[in-house]
């Protein structure tokens, strides 16, 4: 069990609540939209209905939209449009674009869009600069047409390296990317819905998410046949409770990851946004310690690890700013290594030695208290 860890300003961090490794006995983190709205094409599909005849049996009023645009989110200033935003949830239909998937090594093959937008407030938030407009969460109510177009896509992998070792998964679909799955499942019902279009699916298929939500009684029990990898977003105590507004707790994840593991599901952790701070060692060795109980005597386990290190742009760094004035996150770019992405984007990352000494790390300690987990990949 991690001893109660401090901070690097010194302050008290709660300890792991590994009593949450036993089924919770309290309710999962749930969130309730101020507003939702659903536009009319929305009412065309019948996932469209099957939300706002959720939301309504839940009490929650849904305000349907003369027209496709939705109005009445700008407020006075930034910090308003943000707030009511977040506070928003659209029933849409997915744009086009969205229909022609794209790949996305190494998580996954291909990825592919139920919602996008999430209503928690990480201050690294990997949507910053990747959605435009002001951030409300839309959920997509054509979500049968969405499935149905993912059978074009199977027995095409496009992940080179390392695929050997996930060679067995079949052809992998992430469904994170723009979300957080558990923030809305209990709203719209679709990554339910995935799971058994995937468990039913007769092809080497794996479906894939991420979250930092422990939202998971509806899951238990489904067909999922071992098609679903879960993973659970998490990281050390200091920068789950400074930076990640608005999620599940850290022991609440662990908990539910148990849960899944216990129902068959593989598992996974991403650990991300990985951040040297002070006695990182030390925070980090805890969290491992903390995952090594959660899965203790699972028959079967199967765990992978992804490890992400943090990383910024100079368009997700100004978005953020706007949204956290006052945020603690790191964010310097000379202390960065300047990075060229993908179609040749700037990134400010960790300095090659840091990176080599943080990656000698975690593999030699996930090596050492997880035996069985197979890390997919460092960046
Ligand atoms: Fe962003 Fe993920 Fe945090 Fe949601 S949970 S605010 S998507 S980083």
């Amino acid at each position: 069990v991690p001893a109660a860890p401090h901070s690097a300003s010194g302050e008290q961090v709660a300890t792991f609540d590994l009593s949450a490794v036993a089924p919770p006995a309290r309710r999962a983190r749930r969130w309730t939209p101020r507003r939702v709205v659903a536009t009319p094409p929305a009412y065309d599909h019948p996932h469209g209905r099957r939300i706002m005849e959720r939301l309504e049996a839940q009490g929650i009023e849904v305000e349907r939209l003369r027209g496709p645009r939705l109005t009445g989110v700008r407020g006075e200033s930034d910090r308003e449009t943000y707030a009511r935003a977040k506070n928003t949830m659209a029933i849409v239909v997915s744009p086009p674009s969205r229909r022609k998937l794209q790949p996305i090594a190494p998580s996954a093959d291909w990825r592919f869009d139920l919602a996008e937008g999430c209503p928690a407030h990480c201050q690294y938030c990997y949507l910053a600069g990747s959605l435009s407009g002001p951030p409300v969460t839309r959920v997509y109510a054509d979500l049968d047409d969405i499935l149905d177009g993912l059978a074009d896509y199977a027995g095409r992998g496009t992940i080179t390296s390392p695929k050997p070792s996930r060679h067995h998964e079949g052809t992998t679909f992430e469904a994170s990317c723009y979300t957080d799955p558990l923030a809305v499942e209990h709203l719209t019902g679709s990554w339910r819905r995935a799971v058994e279009h995937f468990g039913a699916w007769d092809a080497p298929v794996q479906l894939r998410w991420t979250t930092k939500f422990d939202d998971v009684d509806t899951f238990i029990g489904l067909a999922h046949h071992g098609r679903t990898r879960v993973r659970f977003s998490v990281n050390c105590l200091p920068v789950t409770t400074r930076f990640e507004g608005g999620t599940s707790r850290l022991g609440d994840r662990l908990a539910a990851l148990r849960r899944l593991a216990l129902d068959g599901y593989p598992v996974g952790l991403t650990i991300a946004p990985i951040m040297p701070i002070d006695d990182w060692r030390s925070m980090y060795g805890a969290l491992i310690a903390g995952v090594a109980a959660a899965v203790d005597g699972v028959t079967g386990l199967d765990l992978t690890a992804e490890l992400i290190t943090h990383r910024f742009t100079p368009g997700s760094r100004d978005v953020l700013m706007g949204w956290y004035p006052r945020t603690r996150l790191e964010m310097n770019e000379e202390t960065r290594t300047r990075k060229h992405g993908k179609f040749g984007a700037v990134k400010y990352v960790y300095p090659a030695p840091l990176m080599t000494e943080m990656r000698t790390w975690f593999e030699a300690e996930i090596a050492r208290r997880l035996p069985g987990c197979r890390i997919l990949y460092w960046t």
